[in-house]
């Protein structure tokens, strides 16, 4: 990048001016990882210090089963096929229970859109796990799923929304966002909710009173320009509504094949690569900078791996996801090794060793519990020592 243009732009973030469209496209073209790396630190560290937020919860798919066949999927599955599985309500309850322990603060729960379960399955699957587990937080389903309501119910998504918060609904998910500029979202999204629903949907939650995160899946056949786009659209609606509490980063991942009949469903992974860990601590960077009226950037740690996710604190990042017993939307297996369980020890101690102080979160991103200051080496070399993927 010409030097002119990095003082620039240098200038910009250290006068906290926001950032434009070409801003955000000249950082994504630059090659200095450890430039971007030390702009996204010094936003980050004003809005939040050495802190580094997490909370602990769990992961729970109610249905495989998907009308849709969005390109990149390796989780929906078609009625009938081997591995196809709905959960009846009670099974819900009952797995929610048996990944319950007294630390769980959050079920974070996203589905197939399943062509026949009626409508009210959903506000009563929510009551009953409510009642089963009244001091967790229900985080659940995407923009996506709301307007799939729309259709089988007949109802607004108002009246959705209200029906489903009744329920116990604390958030929605950020999922269904993918990249909303349609030159690529046509080729990898199947379903009918694009940024216009999308947005109203989560517009709607915002006025409601609810916090909700954001996303992009990124690392597949779209371009830096691409990203800037779907981060700028996120940025105008937080103007307008303040309601985003964070913004997630989700890098796209290859099927790795471990479906009882073998098959690959992902259709785009002939024409991509997936994104590397020096694009991932990019993205991370840029979005902190890009998106400067949002409060936290997150690392979903299982799909980067624990040393990329413990490098991207230095890069923009201020809150990991907690721990996830099972994850299956993107990361049905990994070759790399990365472990799909982590706990609070292992969170706490991955933090610490990255030189950050870890704050325990709840779904509001409000403070549960602070930690204090890492233990010293000599107290840490007398313990068995993690050895991280
Ligand atoms: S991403 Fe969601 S909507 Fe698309 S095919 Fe997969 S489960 Fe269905």
């Amino acid at each position: 990048m010409d030097a002119g243009l990095k003082r620039e732009l240098e200038a910009k973030v250290y006068a906290g001016e926001r950032l434009t469209r070409e801003d955000g496209i000249a950082l994504y073209a630059s090659d200095d990882l450890s430039w971007l790396g030390r702009l996204a630190h010094h936003r980050r560290t004003e809005l939040n210090g050495d802190r580094v937020m997490f909370n602990v919860n769990r992961h729970l798919n109610l249905t495989n089963v998907c009308s849709a066949s969005c390109a990149y999927c390796s989780f929906q599955r078609k009625p009938g096929e081997k591995d196809a599985y709905t959960m009846r309500i009670d099974e819900a309850v009952r797995k929610a229970k048996e990944m319950e322990d007294e630390q769980l603060t959050e079920l974070h729960i996203v589905n197939g859109l399943h062509p026949t379960l009626p409508w009210r399955y959903y506000p009563k699957v929510l009551r009953e796990l409510k009642a089963a587990l009244p001091n967790v937080k229900l985080k659940a389903f995407t923009a996506t799923e709301v307007q799939w309501f729309e259709k089988i119910s007949g109802l607004g998504a108002d009246e959705i929304l209200d029906e489903l918060m009744d329920a116990g609904l604390e958030s929605l998910t950020g999922g269904g966002a993918e990249i909303f500029d349609w030159e690529i979202r046509q080729h990898i999204v199947d379903h009918a909710c694009h940024w216009e629903d999308w947005s109203r949907i989560h517009r709607l939650a915002h006025s409601k009173g609810m916090k909700t995160p954001s996303t992009m899946l990124y690392g597949h056949i779209e371009e830096p320009r691409h990203r800037v786009d779907h981060v700028l659209r996120l940025r105008e609606l937080q103007d307008e509504t303040g309601g985003f509490v964070v913004f997630i980063p989700l890098r796209y991942q290859h099927d790795f094949v471990d479906s009882a009949d073998g098959k690959i469903r992902n259709r785009i992974q002939a024409r991509t690569t997936m994104a590397s860990p020096a694009e991932s601590l990019k993205t991370f960077a840029v979005s902190r900078l890009l998106f400067d009226n949002v409060p936290h950037v997150k690392c979903f740690w299982v799909m980067h791996g624990l040393s990329v996710a413990q490098l991207s604190l230095n890069f923009g990042v201020d809150d990991l996801d907690g721990s996830v017993v099972e994850y299956k939307i993107t990361h049905d297996a990994d070759a790399y090794g990365t472990p799909s369980t982590m706990h609070r020890d292992d969170l706490l101690h991955l933090i610490w060793d990255a030189g950050f102080r870890p704050v325990e979160r709840n779904t509001r991103y409000e403070v549960v519990r602070e930690y204090d200051a890492a233990p010293s080496l000599a107290q840490r070399r007398a313990e068995p020592q993690q050895v991280w993927a």
